[in-house]
């Protein structure tokens, strides 16, 4: 007998007009949020990792067996008294509107409620839904590691974000090809269990509005207020619209978080953006490690860069503009709408500031603060310069001087450093000296607020790359050394300090590590 003690409560798919269809079959679905569906049986299952944190969170303790358990987030069993399903979305992808798209490999489990929270548990890459169009429903190990480890690092670094309870070889292989340049190869087939209060997106009331359908378009924001902004009160336009609002301000915090830890997405389609303001979807994103407004990880997107990481703020808002329209039937006035769309412009460049000067350890205000990170961008640019490093190791400088040499390690090409760019970083070092004496915190307050801010350490692209091929081969022990250094990316941790390093050479143009594609 199954003995895992979830408190499901499910409120997705009792609320929520189902799919009358019953099949697992690919399909155009309509008058619908989502189909029921049956996860793919594995055919030899076996349990890689599983996060504490996410166990406590949805009320599992470590007594469950782990027979029982494996069974469940692989797939193989279905919890008693829920039934399974994928959702029904669309999305604009790389600025087009693609129509329907849904969860092609995600099922959703059930949802459960502990400690007073709604949770969501959803089976990455499970097996096909009617939303899979051309693709298997599967997820190769290579994704899903890196799935898993961001996510709860993401959430140690405090930035808001879908969470992972598990990940568990499927025992199956999966053919890809990797780089789409015809050479598909079979990989080891991997599930991810992922958790998060609501795994809604943009794209869920994009597709309904595109269709028309605005009495489901009407129940599903109806849903969404109830269950997720409670707060906001009945149904009523006025709601619709500090509905909007609130998500774009949720939306707005997710990625300033993003600039501030060196975030790259890489595939922000309107159908990868959480209506919770939620990190989701991990699939090709890189971290920031040369410090570049131009970089993605994403070969896929390589020619338009559009999901480049100095681009992420502004394509939020592209972004809550499709979602604008998708609302707009419910509405029917467009200037209240149009008003948060330029609320944001201005909020996310003042909260942009706010971020860049609490890296900086600035708390007073002046009127050159603008100036001073611009001037720091443009040098920080100038020559291949690690922005965990250089921001990590700023919070030493106590403006009596001497600030390059401190952050010499942050520099990829030390050598680069002299003639014009070295008087350029001298002259920033002297405004910032100069900014500090405004400043009344101690050095030493400074440095330690600094270090809440700037992490030491993050899921470096190679990192991740390293516990994949280690992984590959059977060896999980990197994976578990890399998801417990996670959890604390603010800490000093001296016996991690190799992790507090600049990415090696054989890393910088490999695939996985600089180059990600989307085939995951
Ligand atoms: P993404 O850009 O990875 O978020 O995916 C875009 C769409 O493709 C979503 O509808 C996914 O569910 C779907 N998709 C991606 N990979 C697969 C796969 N292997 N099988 C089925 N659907 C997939
Ligand atoms: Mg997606």
């Amino acid at each position: 007998m199954l003995i895992l003690k979830l408190n499901i409560k499910d409120t997705f798919s009792k609320e929520l007009p189902a799919d009358p269809v019953f099949k697992n079959a690919r399909r155009q679905v309509t008058k619908a949020c989502f189909s029921y569906l049956t996860p793919k049986k594995p055919s030899n299952p076996s349990l890689i990792h599983k996060s504490p944190e996410m166990m406590d969170a949805i009320g599992l303790d470590e007594s469950v067996a782990t027979q029982d358990f494996l069974n469940i987030f692989s797939g193989a069993e279905i919890l008693p008294n829920t039934k399974p399903y994928a959702m029904c979305y669309g999305g604009h992808q790389f600025g087009n509107w693609a129509g329907q798209l849904g969860d092609g490999r995600a099922i959703n489990l059930a949802e459960v409620e502990h400690n007073g929270k709604q949770w969501a548990l959803q089976l990455k890459g499970a097996g096909e839904t009617p939303y899979s169009r051309t693709a298997d429903g599967l997820a190769v190990l290579r994704s899903s590691i890196r799935e898993y480890l961001c996510s709860e690092a993401m959430f140690h670094l405090g930035v808001p974000t879908t969470r992972a309870l598990s990940l568990v070889l499927s025992g199956d292989t999966v053919l890809r090809d990797m780089m789409y340049d015809g050479n598909p190869d079979y990989e080891k087939g991997a599930i991810v269990c992922r958790v998060a209060p609501s795994f809604l997106r943009f794209g869920n009331y994009e597709l309904l509005a595109a269709r028309q359908d605005v009495e489901t378009l009407k129940t599903l924001v109806d849903y969404t207020i109830k269950h997720y902004f409670s707060h906001l009160g009945a149904p009523s336009k006025e709601a619709y619209v500090s509905f909007f609002k609130e998500v774009a301000v949720k939306s707005m915090e997710m990625v300033i978080h993003w600039q501030r830890v060196g975030f790259v997405h890489g595939v922000m389609n309107t159908d990868n953006m959480s209506i919770l303001g939620l990190t989701i979807d991990y699939g090709p994103y890189g971290w920031l490690e040369d410090y570049d407004f131009g970089w993605t990880p994403n070969t896929t997107d390589r020619a338009n860069r559009r999901y480049r990481y100095g681009t992420q703020p502004q394509i939020v808002l592209w972004n809550l503009l499709k979602l604008a329209n998708a609302l707009y039937p419910l509405i029917e006035e467009a200037e209240p709408l149009q008003k948060i769309l330029a609320e944001y412009q201005e909020d996310v460049e003042n909260g942009y500031l706010a971020m860049m000067k609490s890296k900086l350890g600035l708390v007073e205000v002046d009127s050159n603060d603008g100036l001073l990170i611009e001037t720091l961008e443009a040098v920080l640019q100038r020559s291949e310069t690690d922005m965990a490093i250089f921001f990590r190791t700023l919070s030493k400088f106590d403006s009596t001087g001497g600030g390059l040499e401190m952050v010499a390690d942050a520099f990829y090409k030390p050598d680069e450093i002299q003639g014009e760019i070295q008087k350029d970083w001298m002259a920033w070092f002297s405004m910032y000296a100069a900014r500090l004496k405004l400043e009344t915190q101690s050095n030493d307050q400074r440095a330690k607020t600094m270090n809440t801010i700037n992490p030491k350490y993050v899921l470096r692209n190679y990192m991740a790359q390293l516990a994949i091929d280690d992984a590959d081969k059977g060896d999980y022990k990197l994976l578990d050394e890399l998801f417990q250094l996670l959890k604390k990316p603010y800490g000093e941790q001296p016996h991690n300090e190799k992790w507090f390093a600049k990415r090696p050479d054989w890393a910088r143009n490999k695939v996985g590590c600089s180059m990600l594609s989307c085939s995951s």
